[in-house]
């Protein structure tokens, strides 16, 4: 699903490179591409068609672009968030944002980073997402609004288990939960009640806490102390953007949705309608999270082909971006959106491991 703004360039770009890593790979992908968001408003009156729901359902991986929800009309006129959609239909509750440096790519922190947020993604303050009937924000008045945030113990424990396993098996053996139940003493308590009862499920694994507010400070003076993050859906939503930045750019920033049975791959970056169409976005954003979506299906179906191609992907970039004349725009380079995809594609047949 192409999506709005830069969405069907980036999209393009990433179906490129899934082309090639299924052909260098042999993993004998097959695409179906599916109209939504502002395109399909006004062909068929709603950003998002029934039917494209029921493909994503039946499909074994997902790739949506950038959606502008922002400028679309209400639910009740067919503006539905597609992103909102899925990941609340489908039960997408684990939002995976890794963050990292990148050798000769300047970054904006004051030190090196690697890490990874893992934020909750069906419940707090998302108000088009987290009421089974009706929204979450509504007005007894002309002059007062009102927003709710819904935290259970059930989705605090799922994302706790989903960090602490990712701890384990492919990083650094940290976990960090950041809250503020120094003030949402309820909610945020509930929360860290459910994360330091799977912290005590996983002894081997270091445990720790940080406040929001510190933690955007802390991620500025020393990102690099920080290996698995787990958070609530709001916090986790703007940490990944800060911590993407600091690593050099938002543009740079893979994010998938899954859950048990789906996933999805998203751009962590809004639609950019700044500059769409004008092949000056920096595709990589999709390309990471298809990648990241590639092995997620591997270890789903334990397919190690697709591991090595999520790999070959990821190198391919390192190579691409130590050289400043092979960067797109926004990180100081030259290179459109479809010379930055070819040199990346040609890049990744040597990265073949
Ligand atoms: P944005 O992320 O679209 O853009 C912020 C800035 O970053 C802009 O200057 C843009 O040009 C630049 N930028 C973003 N992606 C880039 C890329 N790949 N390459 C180069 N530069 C890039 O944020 P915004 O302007 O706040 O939002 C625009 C629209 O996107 C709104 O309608 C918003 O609701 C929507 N949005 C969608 C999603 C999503 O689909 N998941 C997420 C965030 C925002």
């Amino acid at each position: 699903m192409a999506g709005d703004g830069i969405g069907p360039e980036i999209t393009a770009a990433t179906l490129q490179v899934l082309r090639r890593a299924s052909d260098l790979f042999g993993l004998g992908l097959a695409f179906e591409e599916h109209t939504i968001g502002q395109a399909s408003l006004a062909k068929r009156g709603t950003t998002f068609p029934p039917e494209v729901l029921e493909a994503c359902r039946a499909a074994d991986g997902i790739v949506l672009g950038p959606v502008s929800h922002a400028d679309y009309p209400p639910r009740s006129e067919g503006g539905i968030n597609p992103s909102g959609e899925l990941r609340i239909k489908l039960d997408l509750y684990a939002n995976i944002r890794p963050s990292r440096s990148r050798e000769g790519l300047p970054h904006w922190g004051r030190t090196p980073m690697d890490l990874v947020i893992v934020r909750e993604n069906t419940q707090g303050f998302y108000a088009d997402r987290n009421m089974h009937v009706g929204i979450g924000e509504f007005m007894p008045d002309a002059d007062t609004a009102l927003a709710v945030r819904n935290v259970t113990a059930k989705a605090s424990r799922r994302i706790a288990v989903s960090a602490f396993e990712l701890a384990g098996t492919r990083r650094r053996k940290k976990v960090t939960a950041v809250h503020k139940a120094n003030v949402l003493r309820i909610s945020d308590g509930l929360f860290l009640r459910e994360v330091r009862a799977v912290a005590k499920d996983h002894p081997g694994i270091a445990y720790d806490e940080q406040l929001i507010d510190s933690m955007t400070a802390m991620l500025v003076r020393d990102a690099a102390r920080y290996d698995v993050v787990v958070t609530t859906n709001m916090f986790g939503d703007i940490l990944s953007d800060e911590a993407a930045e600091l690593s050099g750019s938002l543009g740079l920033a893979g994010s998938i949705n899954a859950s048990d049975k789906h996933c999805m791959a998203q751009a962590q970056h809004g639609s950019a309608p700044d500059i769409a169409g004008k092949d000056r976005a920096n595709p990589l954003s999709l390309v990471l999270s298809a990648a990241m979506l590639l092995e997620w299906m591997g270890s789903r179906h334990k397919n190690d082909a697709f591991a090595r191609a999520h790999r070959a992907i990821d190198s391919a970039v390192d190579t691409l971006l130590k050289d400043p004349a092979r960067r797109t725009g926004d990180l100081g380079g030259k290179l459109g959106t479809r010379a930055f995809t070819d040199a990346l594609c040609a890049e990744m047949g040597s990265g073949k491991k």
